[in-house]
């Protein structure tokens, strides 16, 4: 059992409702209920292993490399690739993470400043 049960754990068991956009073996897409751009999507493992990044090992590598690729191709379907998007991973209380459960921020749709506050 995870030390605490996150409402990404849910969404990830299919126990907990989500505006799905993508799907795949290893991950689950959705919107975020408090969007920071006009495409503001979350990526998810299906497991629930990784509390957050700092927590990934070795054996993660395929895991992460597939969030990123996924966030990409979500990208291009909801058509934010060609304007550009940022990918984000809070990991950590100083980032702003809020919920300890390893996800990828998809951002698009508007022009995004630098740095981030
Ligand atoms: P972070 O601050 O990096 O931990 O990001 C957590 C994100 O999850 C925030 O952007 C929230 O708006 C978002 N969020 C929280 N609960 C839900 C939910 N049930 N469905 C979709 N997004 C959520």
């Amino acid at each position: 059992m995870p030390e605490q049960e996150t409402i990404f754990h849910k969404i990830a068991a299919g126990d907990a409702e989500a505006d799905i956009v993508y799907k795949d073996e290893l991950v689950i897409a959705f919107k975020d209920t408090n969007p920071q751009a006009p495409v503001h999507i979350l990526l998810i493992p299906r497991s629930d292993e990784l509390e957050s990044l700092n927590d990934a090992s070795k054996s993660d590598e395929t895991l992460l490399g597939h969030l990123l690729f996924a966030a990409a191709k979500v990208a291009n379907q909801v058509g934010i690739a060609e304007d550009g998007y940022r990918v984000v991973i809070n990991t950590g209380g100083s980032s702003g993470q809020t919920v300890p459960y390893l996800h990828v921020h998809l951002l698009g749709g508007r022009d995004l400043t630098w740095p981030p506050g």
